[in-house]
């Protein structure tokens, strides 16, 4: 066979949201905002085209927005990344882990991920021919026991992938889970993919804990991140991976043989455009208001609400009414009351099914009005 992945099909969201379309139903499935960008975004990438940026960027990407990208994250966590060999302009989030795990993981090399994890993490583990180790987190809290994780800890582990605020079920790691993992890992040469694409959504005053405010990790850490979270843009699909120098070093050799560069006049849009830090200074309030006003609207639902303390997605259960499959469930929230939402079983290897929904907020506040008047049918 010539298959690298047997067994895999389209994700979870692609599956989702196409139903949801061929349904009518309000999407709440794939994490994306249903309102536009910024217009000045907008004009800043359309003015970068007619300004005739609009040939290849930098393999690394455009030096304005690398430095704006290092002055940011190093201001925000306490870092000292440096702009030219420490931050690579990616793109999306994905693109980032994917060439990060390409760019260190061997065939039989042991890669620990936390379960409900991110769809892409395992896949592109065993595609490098390694190994994945879970640790199953559950509900209500999804906490991490530190000792356990250690227990999966052997000669072999490479990589350890972490991602916080976390998707699906908007935890965030405390600095007690970080000082474990350092405890951990110090005086191993074991690597870290840190998944950070939702930095900036946090709620009730908890601090998101980057990887980067750590000198203990920076010598094995990738961080990744998304402007599409940053900027409402999800489908331009640009982020970036910040890493020491070493690891840049291996990660833009798989890099330039990917995609080579990312498209010019976004990267000149955006860099021009994040001059000024007040236009995502506010995310958390903005997001933490969509959160309250969903979670609100859903307590009139027979459905229980999990916390969500970051990420734009709400989390609920529903074993206490009935005991349907999430997935059967989910398809039929689509075809029989026009809602569409994510299966959390999907976000686990092993067949694990905790009877959790998974709901995107980041929605036009009639959106989730509607969308919660059609589940209180339920
Ligand atoms: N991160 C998005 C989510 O969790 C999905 C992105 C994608 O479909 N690739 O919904």
């Amino acid at each position: 066979t010539y298959s690298k992945l047997p067994g895999t099909s389209n994700s979870i969201f692609s599956v989702m949201s196409q139903l949801a379309a061929e349904h009518n139903a309000i999407n709440l499935s794939q994490g994306f905002p249903d309102y536009d960008c910024d217009p000045k975004l907008i004009e800043f990438v359309a003015d970068a085209m007619k300004n005739g940026h609009n040939q290849y960027a930098p393999m690394a990407g455009i030096q304005s927005l690398r430095e704006l990208v290092a002055d940011k994250v190093n201001l925000q966590y306490g870092s000292n990344y440096h702009p030219d060999s420490e931050v690579t302009i990616t793109a999306g989030g994905t693109q980032a882990i994917f060439t990060a795990l390409t760019a260190c993981i061997q065939a039989g090399d042991e890669v620990i991920i936390f379960e409900p994890a991110y769809d892409c993490y395992a896949p592109t583990i065993k595609m490098l021919g390694g190994l994945v180790k879970s640790y199953e987190m559950a509900p209500p809290d999804y906490t991490i026991d530190w000792e356990m994780v250690k227990k999966l800890f052997t000669a072999s582990t490479k990589m350890i992938i972490l991602n916080s605020p976390h998707n699906p079920t908007g935890t965030v790691l405390s600095a007690k889970d970080i000082n474990a993992l350092i405890k951990l890992t110090k005086g191993t040469d074991v690597l870290i993919m840190s998944d950070e694409v939702y930095e900036h959504l946090v709620y009730d005053g908890v601090k998101h804990n980057s990887l980067a405010s750590y000198p203990e990790l920076r010598d094995r850490t990738f961080i990744a991140a998304s402007f599409g979270k940053l900027l409402h843009t999800t489908g331009w699909k640009a982020g970036y991976c910040i890493a020491p120098e070493q690891l840049m070093k291996e990660f833009r050799k798989i890099h330039q043989f990917n995609v080579f560069s990312v498209n010019t006049p976004m990267q000149v849009g955006i860099a021009n455009y994040l001059k000024d830090p007040a236009v995502y200074l506010g995310l958390a309030d903005f997001f933490q208001e969509k959160r309250d006003f969903f979670r609100s609207l859903l307590e009139q639902t027979k459905f229980k609400l999990l916390p969500c303390k970051g990420s734009y997605f709400q989390c609920v259960s529903y074993g206490h009414f009935s005991d349907e499959e999430d997935t059967v469930l989910a398809k039929r929230l689509i075809t029989d009351f026009g809602v569409a939402s994510i299966p959390v079983s999907a976000f686990y290897i092993r067949n694990t099914d905790h009877q959790v929904l998974r709901f995107c907020f980041a929605k036009r506040q009639d959106t989730l009005e509607k969308s919660v008047e059609r589940l209180m049918k339920l």
